[in-house]
C-alpha cells in the first residue's frame, strides 16, 4: 500500500463511515438524526465530537459500533463493511476491534471489579486464569488494583468509570467508543477519568472516539468536531 499524500497524518484507518444517514420513524413520526456523515478513525487518533442535547451523538456512536443499522450510507471497522456480516461476525468484530464507554457505567452489580472487567475475554472464550490475569493489568493500569474484589456499589463514581474503562481496555481494541463518559462525574473526577482516557490513547495508541458536551475537557484534542443539524462540521465552535 502506498500512503497517499493528500491523507491526513496517523496510521491505518481503524473505522470509517461515509454518508451515514440514520431516520427514526416513531408512529409515524419521522426523526432526521443524521445526513451524510463521513468520518475516518485512524489508529492512534484521538476525535471529539461535541453538539447540543439530541443533536444525533448517541446515534452515531451507536451506528459506529454496530450496536444500530444505518437508514443510509456505510461503516467500516478494520476495513470490514459491517452491512455485510452476519450477527456473529458483527459481534466478533465488535470484541475485537472496539471498545464502549457510557455515561453509566453499566457494571454488573452481583459482580466484583475484576470480574467484571474479566467479562468481555470470558465472553471471547479465554480461559478464566488468563482473563484473571489480563484483567488485574488493566486494573492496575488504571490505579484500581485494590478494588479488584469489592463490587460497583462499594465504589466511588470516579472509580466506576474507571473499571468501565478499564472493561473497554482489556480487551486491546483498535478504538474505543465513549459516550459521554464523563457526563456523570463532578468536575474534577472528570478531569481525571479524561486524562486516563487521553493517557490510554498515547501508551497504547487506542483510537478514541468521544463525545462530551463538557467544552472545557476538549481542548487536548487533535481532532473535534460539532454535530449540529445531522452533520458534522470541522473545527471547535466559538466558546
Ligand atoms: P444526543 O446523544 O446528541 O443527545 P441522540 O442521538 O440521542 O442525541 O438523539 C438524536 C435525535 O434522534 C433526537 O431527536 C432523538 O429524539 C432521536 N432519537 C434517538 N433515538 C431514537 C429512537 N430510538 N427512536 C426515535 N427517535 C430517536
Ligand atoms: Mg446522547
Amino acid at each position: 500500500m502506498t500512503a497517499d499524500p493528500n491523507s491526513p497524518p496517523g496510521g491505518a484507518v481503524i473505522l470509517a463511515c461515509r454518508q451515514l444517514g440514520k431516520t427514526f420513524t416513531d408512529g409515524g413520526l419521522r426523526v432526521t438524526a443524521l445526513k451524510g456523515i463521513d468520518l475516518e478513525v485512524r489508529a492512534g487518533s484521538c476525535i471529539g465530537i461535541i453538539g447540543a442535547s439530541g443533536s444525533g451523538k448517541s446515534t452515531l456512536l451507536h451506528l459506529l459500533g454496530g450496536l444500530d443499522t444505518p437508514s443510509a450510507g456505510e461503516i467500516t471497522v478494520a476495513g470490514k463493511a459491517l452491512a455485510q456480516l452476519t450477527a456473529p461476525e458483527l459481534d466478533k468484530l465488535r470484541n475485537r476491534q472496539l471498545g464502549f464507554v457510557y455515561q453509566f457505567h453499566h457494571l454488573l452489580p452481583e459482580f466484583t471489579v475484576l470480574e467484571n472487567v474479566a467479562m468481555p475475554l470470558l465472553i471471547r472464550g479465554l480461559g478464566a486464569s488468563r482473563a484473571q490475569t489480563l484483567a488485574d493489568q488493566a486494573l492496575a493500569e488504571l490505579g484500581l488494583a485494590e478494588r479488584r474484589r469489592h463490587r460497583p456499589a462499594e465504589l466511588s463514581g470516579g472509580e466506576r468509570q474507571r473499571t468501565a474503562i478499564a472493561r473497554a481496555l482489556v480487551t486491546r481494541p483498535g478504538c474505543i467508543l465513549a459516550d459521554e463518559p464523563t457526563g456523570n462525574l463532578d468536575e474534577a473526577t472528570a478531569e481525571q477519568v479524561f486524562k486516563v482516557m487521553l493517557e490510554l490513547n498515547k501508551s497504547h495508541g487506542i483510537s478514541l472516539v468521544l463525545v462530551t458536551h463538557n467544552l472545557r475537557l476538549l481542548h487536548n484534542l487533535e481532532q473535534v468536531y460539532e454535530l449540529r443539524d445531522g452533520r458534522l462540521h470541522a473545527g471547535r465552535p466559538a466558546e
